[in-house]
């Protein structure tokens, strides 16, 4: 009888599939869209997606604990609202294709003599030395590291001396490797900037606005569904946030991180308010994950929900593709629900894998285990390699496994409660 009243859902969940993935589509494509801003520090962007999580959270009925959906906190976040501009003889780089700027970059406005320090003078601490020395007093000198193909050793070289040179001078960093770009919560002396081989001469100009926010505002959006027990909860993590804006013209969509898996969320979330939970199911988008998993590290210092009572966590980051299976971290910390979720999927037939992964300290799901409670994290895996760049787009993501994640995550979510 049990087993013939699990598989109703699985019925009601399989009619309803399509619908579902369209509706996560049409999320992510508005998480994405320019009006939220790559849902960062600029123009308010993480704050207009957490005011649209919010009416989403209120339009499928997900109930607000006493404090109301939002959880406000603050920390320190380098911002970049304005000119991005980076022109050498004449040429005007293209933001985010042929260039990023360090994520600790401060605002830079200055026309530069560039002086060129190849590998070999890089790896000779002398000739580096002289090289400094020689245009320690000049104002307007900057450095470009010559960019090569290099190995590692010499690629992780080349990246520390460019840190390290900005304190004394802007750095231009040629590189040919995938542009990922990040959050920081400080700056840099002098602007580093990296870019593509080949692009400068011996001058550019450099137009860069940069506001360190010492106290940037973000909120956690935080509702439950009821269920028909209260002593323990189930809860599933994704945050909102992603990196923003580099410069007034060029954002970052984070279609994959994490547009897809607060689209997941919300579908979990839609399907529990249908299908009432044995036990109270609690749903958290964080913001803040970019900049150091602040938000995550903050509900678990002032948790709304009693840490105790969490029987299981899930945190959903990088739902997008899946044509290769999905990835669990913190499988090797839990066993035997690993175990079910492989169990459920081979008899579901629904992921080509389901990966094991040990112990990472990569996404939300970090502070929760860090404080003793038991939690996965579940990325997708497939061809879409757009990582912290322009191109993680809405019209990049297949969608390929997201009704077998849900319909995973669904049993799981029965078998993990019971
Ligand atoms: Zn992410």
């Amino acid at each position: 009888m049990r087993k013939f009243f699990r598989v109703i859902p699985i019925l009601i969940l399989a009619i309803s599939a399509k619908a579902q993935v369209d509706e996560a589509r049409i999320r992510v494509e508005k998480l994405c869209s320019p009006e939220f801003h790559g849902r960062g520090y600029v123009k308010g962007g993480d704050s207009i997606a957490a005011e649209y999580l919010a009416s989403e959270y209120q339009k499928i009925g997900l109930k607000k604990f006493k404090a109301g959906y939002f959880q406000e906190f603050s920390f320190a976040v380098n911002t970049f609202p304005g000119e991005m501009k980076v022109v050498s003889e004449g040429h005007e780089l293209i933001p985010g294709v042929d260039f990023i700027v360090d994520p600790a970059c401060p605002a830079a406005h200055k026309d530069l003599k560039l002086v060129r320090l190849s590998v070999s003078v890089i790896l000779n601490e002398k000739q580096l030395i002289d090289s400094l020395v020689k245009y320690k007093e000049d104002q307007s000198v900057g450095y470009i590291l010559e960019g090569g193909k290099y190995g590692a050793d010499t690629n992780k070289l080349m990246q520390q001396v460019s840190r390290d040179l900005t304190a004394v001078a802007p750095v231009f960093y040629e590189t040919e490797e995938k542009f990922t770009w990040s959050v920081a919560n400080s700056q840099t002396s002098n602007a580093l900037i990296q870019l593509r081989p080949g692009l400068l001469s011996n001058s550019a100009s450099v137009n860069i606005d940069a506001v360190l926010i010492k106290e940037h505002k973000a909120r956690n959006v935080i509702a439950y569904i009821p269920g028909k027990k209260h002593n323990k909860k189930l809860v599933f993590t994704a945050h909102y946030d992603h990196l923003g804006r580099m410069g007034a013209t060029t954002y970052f969509p984070g279609a994959n991180d994490n547009a897809s898996g607060t689209a997941m969320l919300l579908t979990m979330a839609e399907y529990f308010s249908k299908n009432k939970p044995e036990y109270d199911v609690c749903f958290i988008a964080f913001a803040g994950e970019e900049a150091g998993l602040i938000g995550s590290n903050y509900f678990v210092k002032h948790p709304m929900i009693k840490l105790k009572k969490i029987a299981f966590l899930i945190n959903l980051d990088i739902m997008g593709s899946g044509e290769e299976g999905i990835t669990v971290v913190n499988a090797t910390v839990h066993p035997d629900q690993f175990e079910e979720l492989k169990k459920i999927n081979s008899e579901l037939d629904l992921l080509s894998l389901v990966k094991e992964r040990g112990p990472a300290t990569n996404s939300d799901h970090y502070w929760f285990s860090e404080a003793g409670v038991p939690a996965i994290f579940i990325y997708t895996m497939g061809p879409n390699k757009h990582y912290h760049d322009v191109d993680d787009t809405y019209q990049e993501l297949s969608f390929a496994a997201y009704e077998q994640i849900t319909s995973l995550l669904i049993r799981f979510s029965e078998a993990v409660q019971y």
